[in-house]
């Protein structure tokens, strides 16, 4: 296997200028979610394999020994509804932009099936070409539905993101919970409206949402501890028009919910129901909570992350601290299924010494991030080849 990773990684420098070439052009004719076709289908031709279709206008494919077991390694196909400002020669003009790394990803993906070729690879080789990352219905929980994963043999999944907050020429792994499960609550209060100067003749929505506010954050601090990661946001409140003196006979509160526990998960969605009544009840109003599911928890198998930090480091990347937080990422629904490793990757951006945040109109990795993502994605396969025992 040594002598696999090493001829893997000369081999990807014939590939890097290629990949590099494709990144630039992905990036500069970007598509967002659900509109990817153009994407996937300059991709695949890239890739040069045979694929097949899976959720929508995803692409799925398999080299290497094509019977037993495979490690799926993913790149997402879309682009974020943003104008972009990096100045960039090969800089999109079509009001989207790839601010999430996602063209990178995908040059990356690339250059490994390539250089993959003509390697004796030990497993299967299962290259995902992932639509619908940044929005609902998810293109990884599709793909996982659709049955097609099962059918190629999907025993172990990699995924490798570039990232900011991580220093460039590192890559920061970490078995366990990495990324939160995300579900969104849609909450809404009715009552009977009236004038302001008569509030005890009316059931007043507003005061009733601003108790309800107050009420939300409580339910994570009551009944989840604060030694498992936790919290909720409330994004959007909305009542009435623009008018002081009528109260309104409605009220909407969108909130995001954060757990890293699917027991804490179960017991604040119900608890979150439980609080919105009673407040509602108290005011006279009624209330209705409506739950939309979203990923779960993101779940590095941390025996694959053992594995793959010890490639990283035979390919002389420093593996470095995790990066857990409360986002989210559907490659948590691939992690359901079979063992996976969600990798983050060190970025530089230039002309600036603390790289922009992913989905900002400026945040435009370096080229390398292509050679470096894709190192990242060799380890992975190799630790999840050990992984499976084979
Ligand atoms: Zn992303």
């Amino acid at each position: 296997m040594e002598d696999l990773q090493e001829r893997w990684t000369s081999a990807l420098e014939d590939h890097l200028p290629d990949a590099v070439e494709l990144r630039h052009r992905v990036h500069a004719d970007p598509r967002v979610s659900g509109e990817e076709e153009d994407t996937a289908r300059l991709v695949e031709e890239a890739l040069g394999i045979p694929m097949a279709r899976l959720a929508d206008v995803g692409r799925i494919g398999r080299i290497g020994p094509q019977e037993g077991p495979a490690v799926l390694v993913r790149g997402e196909l879309d682009a974020l509804p943003l104008a972009e400002e990096t100045g960039a020669a090969f800089a999109a003009s079509n009001g989207a932009m790839h601010a999430c790394g996602h063209d990178v990803h995908l040059a990356a993906l690339v250059a490994v099936v390539r250089a993959a070729r003509g390697l004796d690879l030990p497993l299967g080789l299962v290259p995902f070409l992932q639509p619908r990352e940044e929005t609902y219905p998810s293109g990884a929980r599709d793909a996982v539905e659709s049955g097609e994963l099962e059918r190629l043999g999907v025993a172990a999944a990699v995924g490798a993101h570039v990232h900011p907050a991580v220093p460039p020429g590192q890559v920061a792994t970490g078995g366990g919970v990495v990324n939160a499960a995300a579900d969104e609550l849609h909450i809404t209060i009715t009552g009977q409206g009236g004038h302001g100067a008569y509030p005890h003749r009316a059931s007043d929505p507003v005061a009733a949402l601003a108790h309800t506010l107050l009420a939300l954050q409580e339910v994570v601090r009551r009944h989840v501890s604060p030694m498992r990661p936790a919290t909720l946001s409330v994004g959007h409140v909305q009542a009435g028009a623009a008018s002081a003196n009528v109260l309104p006979s409605r009220a909407v509160v969108l909130a995001t919910l954060r757990t890293t526990d699917a027991t804490d998960r179960q017991v604040v969605l119900r608890e979150v129901q439980r609080a919105v009544a009673a407040q509602a009840e108290v005011f006279g109003t009624t209330a209705e909570v409506r739950v939309v599911p979203g990923e779960p928890v993101l779940d590095n198998d941390v025996q694959l992350v053992e594995h793959m930090d010890a490639w990283l480091v035979r390919a002389g990347i420093e593996p470095t601290e995790p990066m857990r937080s409360l986002g989210a990422d559907d490659f948590s629904y691939l992690g359901e299924q079979v063992p996976a490793v969600m990798s983050f990757v060190g970025v530089r951006v230039e002309g600036h010494d603390e790289p922009p945040q992913l989905h900002t109109p400026a945040f435009l990795p370096t080229d390398e991030a292509v050679r470096d993502v894709a190192r990242a994605m060799v380890a992975g396969y190799l630790g999840a080849v050990q992984r499976l025992g084979a």
